[in-house]
Formats: C-alpha cells, sequence, structure tokens
C-alpha cells in the first residue's frame, strides 16, 4: 500500500507558480495498522443526491468524490480501528467491495496510521521534501507594448532586453537552479508585449535548451503574451520549440475592451479572439489568462462560455491595484459583483464541464489542486529581470530590483531580502493561522495584502470572496469527476 500524496497542477499565469507540499511517497503496509479518518481536516461537499466530495483540508492535501459506501467506511473509521474489525462492522457492504473502498480511501490519504500506530517518527521517516515546482524566471523582453491595459503596471518606455542581457540572465537563472538544487527549470518570455521581440525567444529558448541538456535539468517555456501579433509562423515556432502561449482575454466584446485596448484607444478584443482562433487552427492550444474586475465581473458568464467551447485552458485572475491603475476606482474588487460574477461564471463551468483540471486557476490565486503554504514563489523559488538585467521578487515590484545578473547566486540574494515583498507562510498569517482552507488558499497574494493593510502578515483582503466561491468550486471538481470518471486519472478518486 502507498500513501500516495496529491501532486500540484498548476495553471499559466503572470504569477509565480508556488512549491506544493509534495513528498516522496513511503510505502507503508497497513495491515495490523490501526486506521482513521482524518478528522477535523475533512472536508465534505455534497455533489447531488448520492455523491459528496471530500477533501483533506491539511498539509497533505488530496480529494475524491465519495458515494454511500465510501461514506459508510468513514463512518466507520471515525474511531480509530483494524481493518479486521471494521470489516466487521461493515456487513451491510459486500466483503471485496469493503477492502476496494478501504484500500482506494488509505491510497488517497483519506485513512491515516491512527497516532499511536504512525510509523512516521520524524520528518526524515516520511521522506524529504523536494523542491517539486522549478526555478522560475521572468524575462522582461520589452517594457513596449502596443495595448494600454487599464490595470498594467508598467511605464512602457521604449526600452528592450538585449540578446547579451538575455543570455546572462538565464546563464544566472541556471547557475541558481544548479546551486539550490533544482531539477527544473521554467521561464517566462515576458513584457511589455513579448512578441514584439519574437526573434529574441527564439534565440534565448535555444540557448536555454543547450543549458538545460549541458546540465540535466528539464526546461519549460511560456510565452505571456496579448495575442494580438500572433502570427502563423509563430505559432509553427512556438510548437517546435515546445514553448506554451499564454494569451490574456477579459471578456467577450466591451468587456475585454473595457480593460484591454490599443494605444490609440481601439479595443482589442476581435483581434485576440482571431489570435486564440489562429492557434487553434495550427495545433497550439492556448491558455486564456482573465484578469476580472468589478467593471467587467458581469461579463464572465459569456467569456467563460466561449473559452469552454473551445476546450481551453484557463485561469481566472482578481485585478490587483497598482499605482498607475489606482485612478480606475471602478475597477476595485466590490465583493459581490465579485462573487455574483465568478458563481455565474461557475454555473457555466458546471454546465459545459470540461475534462481537463481546473482547480489550478479557477480562484485567482489560490491553488485547490494541491496544497500548498505560499501563495506564489515570490522569496522562493522566482526570479524576474528586467531588460537591463536587474532581478526583483516580483513582477509588479520590477521597478525595484533587489539584485542583478552579475551576481553568482541571484535566488540566495532574493531569498535573503528582508526589505521588499514578504511572501509569508499561511501559517503566520493573522486570520488565516485557523482557517480551514489555508493550505488550499495560502492567504492571497502578497503584494495586494499589502497595499490593502500595510502587512504581510495578515490575511488578504480578498478572503470573504474566496471563502464564498471555494465550496462551489470543490462541489464543481466533484461535477467533474463524476462526469469523467472513466478517465484513468479519475477513476482512482471514485469510491463508491
Ligand atoms: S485569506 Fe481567508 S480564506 Fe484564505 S487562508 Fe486566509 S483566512 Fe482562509
Ligand atoms: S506577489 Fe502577488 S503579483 Fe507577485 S507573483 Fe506573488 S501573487 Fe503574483
Amino acid at each position: 500500500m502507498l500513501w500516495n500524496h496529491s501532486f500540484a497542477f498548476l495553471e499559466d499565469d503572470d504569477c509565480a507558480c508556488s512549491q506544493s507540499l509534495t513528498r516522496i511517497p513511503k510505502q507503508v503496509g497497513i495491515d495490523g495498522l490501526r486506521l482513521q479518518a482524518g478528522g477535523d481536516a475533512l472536508k465534505t461537499i455534497p455533489v447531488n443526491s448520492q455523491f459528496q466530495i471530500i477533501a483533506r483540508l491539511d498539509a497533505q492535501g488530496s480529494m475524491a468524490v465519495l458515494g454511500l459506501p465510501g461514506q459508510r467506511v468513514l463512518d466507520v473509521f471515525a474511531n480509530p480501528s483494524t481493518v479486521t474489525d471494521a470489516m466487521r462492522r461493515l456487513v451491510d457492504l459486500p466483503a471485496e467491495q469493503a477492502v476496494k473502498v478501504v484500500q482506494q480511501l488509505a491510497t488517497l490519504g483519506f485513512l491515516q496510521p491512527s497516532e499511536q500506530d504512525c510509523a512516521c517518527a520524524s520528518e526524515d521517516d516520511c521522506g524529504p521534501a523536494v523542491p517539486s515546482s522549478p526555478l522560475t524566471s521572468w524575462l522582461h523582453l520589452t517594457d513596449r507594448c502596443n495595448l494600454r491595459c487599464d490595470y498594467c503596471y508598467l511605464p512602457h518606455v521604449r526600452e528592450d532586453m538585449s540578446s547579451e542581457t538575455g543570455r546572462a540572465a538565464i546563464d544566472a537563472t541556471f547557475r541558481s537552479a544548479i546551486a539550490n538544487g533544482f531539477k527544473q527549470v521554467k521561464l517566462k518570455y515576458a513584457g511589455g508585449e513579448p512578441l514584439l521581440r519574437f526573434p529574441l525567444i527564439v534565440e534565448l529558448h535555444h540557448y536555454a535548451q543547450s543549458l538545460a541538456e549541458q546540465h540535466g535539468l528539464d526546461l519549460e517555456g511560456v510565452v505571456l503574451s496579448n495575442g494580438t501579433l500572433l502570427t502563423p509562423a509563430m505559432v509553427e515556432i512556438l510548437k517546435s520549440l515546445r514553448l506554451r502561449l499564454m494569451i490574456s482575454l477579459d471578456g467577450l466584446g466591451q468587456h475585454h475592451d473595457m480593460h484591454r485596448r490599443y494605444a490609440g484607444g481601439r479595443g482589442s478584443f476581435a483581434d485576440v479572439a482571431e489570435a486564440v482562433d489562429l492557434a487553434l487552427a495550427n495545433g497550439l492550444t492556448p491558455n486564456i489568462s482573465v484578469t476580472v474586475s468589478s467593471r467587467t465581473a458581469g461579463g464572465l458568464p459569456d467569456v467563460m462560455a466561449w473559452i469552454l467551447e473551445r476546450e481551453l485552458p484557463f485561469s481566472l485572475n482578481f485585478y490587483r491595484e497598482n499605482e498607475l491603475s489606482a485612478s480606475h476606482e471602478d475597477m476595485r474588487l466590490d465583493e459581490q459583483k465579485i462573487i455574483n460574477g465568478m458563481l455565474a461564471a461557475f454555473k457555466v463551468i458546471e454546465e459545459n464541464l470540461p475534462r481537463r483540471p481546473f482547480l489550478g486557476g479557477i480562484i485567482d490565486r489560490a491553488n485547490l489542486s494541491a496544497s500548498h503554504t505560499h501563495t506564489c514563489g515570490v522569496g522562493q523559488n522566482y526570479l524576474v529581470f528586467d531588460q537591463r538585467g536587474q532581478i526583483a521578487k516580483c513582477q509588479m515590484h520590477i521597478r525595484k530590483p533587489i539584485t542583478d545578473v552579475h551576481v553568482a547566486d541571484p535566488l540566495a540574494v532574493i531569498r535573503a531580502d528582508q526589505i521588499g515583498i514578504q511572501n509569508i507562510s499561511v501559517e503566520e498569517k493573522e486570520g488565516c493561522k485557523t482557517c480551514e482552507w489555508k493550505y488550499w488558499c495560502a492567504g492571497g497574494c502578497p503584494l495586494a495584502t499589502y497595499r490593502a493593510t500595510g502587512h504581510y502578515d495578515v490575511k488578504s483582503p480578498n478572503c470573504n470572496i474566496y471563502k464564498a466561491l471555494f465550496p462551489e468550486a470543490l462541489r464543481l471538481e466533484g461535477l467533474r469527476l463524476l462526469k469523467y470518471q472513466d478517465d484513468p486519472e479519475v477513476v482512482q478518486k471514485i469510491v463508491a
């Protein structure tokens, strides 16, 4: 029997991926052990009259859909019990089915050795926590952009990253990856609009591929674009380089254009929609990043239907105020408007449930697909290189660099910094410490919290929104698992 912990599935967006609490699973036999259901850490939410979704909200994390037999078995293990004793009390279930359900629940982590029987005397016995996330670098290829989005935090100076600076940034990323034991490097080609520097993307990614091969590291890359400059030739090159593409789309028609217009004032929706369809027609599936503000929340159901019709991966990210956007007061997050818009979008998801998992990106910076203690990788596994080779902790602080490409291990400098953004563990945030959702929410974007409160160590200003949406998101996941229960990745999560 394996104690099998969940692994992170993180959608692409413009933020830094956090590190999940993945541990190397260790083989533990259950024969003779007394098992117990996970207690307070278990959250169950009805999916329909027959099934409920169950989630372990503790640091291990796990999720499954339970039918009546699964619920029955969990009840029997409410107090510590050996499998043999439990079987005696489960006479109403066929023995073969009862054994299978016990095994499934144990594999998924919902049944665990009771405390006195636990084989894990220390963290070492449980296997080391491994840096399962990559070291991620944001490469700010240009500050220029052909759009002028109302929430943009950039001044759009006419400055580009040179080839030499780009290569130095990639060298620095690999130095830090090797020095800090990372197995994987992720590069985000960003700006400004990175497609304005498409030849540089190609050059730098070829260079990164050669370094990855030389050092035996995995490499992934993504281009974060507004989509308007995409051509079929670019799509072919992105595919050949195995680069993914993330396109920002905030609504249909007017709802997108309310946020994202060209420098001359014309809306960009038509061109972005064309770009998404162009990518699809040429065999590249873009990830859609939707920025949600009070101004556009009413349009969420329509854009969600459009996204699901095309079977696209997506993330819904809440607008974060910055110095340049603060004058647009109508974008500020009005709790009720955002909750209503999100719930209306969830309704559309319920009616068009995608096969693809969506919990990694459905509620802002929360990630319900894997337990974690930090909202993002800032200060841990994230480097943001500006066009001059200066390095910041977050792209929204790109003008507040901490170090530069010349230091031997920039990640060590970023990790040691005590002055810039402090990405505090959710276990240390006031208001979050006792929250049942803490390992899925992690307390929200540190910058948004600091801007709203002047503190990093407190709960998110979006807390009420999160708490209103988490149960609904879990219910949607339950419906998705039930709909695709023939899927090999799903079948183990249906306990019936
Ligand atoms: S921000 Fe709110 S929902 Fe998130 S962990 Fe903190 S208290 Fe819980
Ligand atoms: S601090 Fe906020 S904006 Fe910056 S990477 Fe983290 S979640 Fe994103």
